[in-house]
């Protein structure tokens, strides 16, 4: 059985590449500034009820209500800039509250967000406490702006899916070996800092190699997704399932000891073994050990997969869990 990589360099670039993209919004939002001379500006999506400002420089709220906004107008015309030179003189936003303020806005210019799809998802904008208007150039460099902050929410989208992708097992559509070599390395590192244990068991269908020389590969990959299914279906919330390879799969169970994982475990087998299977009765054996005997991750996971040879030389459709005795 194969053991586990060493691999949180995903992890690590994942979280680099998402604050990256933070700072690449902060960053346009800041020329946006600069370009249209303004102390206030934001990048604007709306949802039902409000606009969030994903982006900020010069205020401190973090959402407007639509019915506040004055981007909501803005997105009423996706392929023009709105420029309000003068809020107190515009009847749309007189009597806005943020215009009514003790030195509240006056100026405002927003440039839609129009995602790939043509959808209206937001806004640019920048706001000012005195009358002003823009010139043409900066009308269109802050249009040119909102294409930047799509391009880099489209890919940001990208980067989060292709994550996910990266992180699931194609066939089961549960968490796959990359995912379980990363949560192993966290939770035992955890184990480790805080003392707070976890139970690891890996599980292996007995005897598959015949089901699919009996009934064909794309049988045996349905009930291999059954199967995952199952234990997906019937793990703990905070428990983590992933395929570990062919026919295996691991569980890591946290805030666990050995007595209550034990019982947890044997669960889900009589699960899978109780299950009522078109073709051939499925069952699987489960090798269990828990971190709090050892301080090298390869060890407990060798010690599980000795307990599962072990369940399979008694015999199969057992689980068997390290003991300290
Ligand atoms: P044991 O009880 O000792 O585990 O016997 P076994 O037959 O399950 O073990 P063995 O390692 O001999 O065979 C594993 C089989 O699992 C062989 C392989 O074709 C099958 N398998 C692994 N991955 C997949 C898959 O994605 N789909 C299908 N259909 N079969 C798979
Ligand atoms: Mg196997
Ligand atoms: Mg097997």
């Amino acid at each position: 059985m194969p053991k586990a990589t060493q691999s949180n360099q995903e992890n690590k670039s994942s979280l680099v590449m998402a604050a990256q993209g933070d700072q690449n919004l902060q960053d346009i939002i800041q020329l946006a500034c600069y370009i249209c001379d303004s102390p206030v500006a934001m990048v604007t999506r709306v949802d039902d009820t409000e606009l969030n400002f994903i982006a900020k420089v010069g205020v401190s709220a973090s959402s407007v209500a639509r019915k506040d906004s004055f981007c909501v107008y803005a997105m009423e015309d996706p392929a023009t800039v709105m420029v309000v030179p003068d809020a107190r003189l515009d009847h749309r936003f007189s009597a806005n509250p943020m215009v009514l303020a003790e030195s509240g806005y006056r100026f405002y210019a927003g440039s839609p967000l129009i995602s790939l799809t043509g959808e209206v998802i937001g806004t640019i904008c920048v706001f000012d406490y005195v009358p002003k208007q823009l010139n043409q150039k900066q009308i269109s460099s802050l249009q040119a702006l909102s294409r930047q902050v799509i391009a880099m929410l489209e890919l940001k989208q990208m980067s989060e899916q292709l994550h996910t992708i990266s992180m699931t097992d194609a066939l089961t559509g549960i968490n796959n070996r990359r995912a379980f070599d990363q949560k192993f390395e966290a939770e035992f590192a955890r184990w480790q800092r805080t003392g707070q244990c976890f139970v690891l068991a890996l599980i292996d269908i007995d005897h598959f190699k015949s089901f699919n020389d009996s009934f064909g590969h794309a049988e045996g990959d349905q009930a291999l997704s059954q199967v995952a299914r199952l234990f997906q279906q019937h793990c703990r919330n905070y428990d983590f399932f992933a395929r570990y390879g062919g026919e295996e799969f691991v569980l890591i169970l946290p805030g666990t000891d050995s007595a209550s994982a034990y019982k947890t475990l044997e669960k889900l087998r009589l699960i899978v073994a109780n299950h009522h299977w078109s073709l051939r009765q499925l069952t699987v054996s489960i090798g269990v050990a828990s971190a709090d005997l050892f301080n090298d991750k390869h060890k407990l996971l060798e010690a599980a997969d000795k307990m599962l040879y072990q369940a399979k030389a008694l015999g199969r459709n057992r689980c068997c869990i390290l003991s300290t005795i």
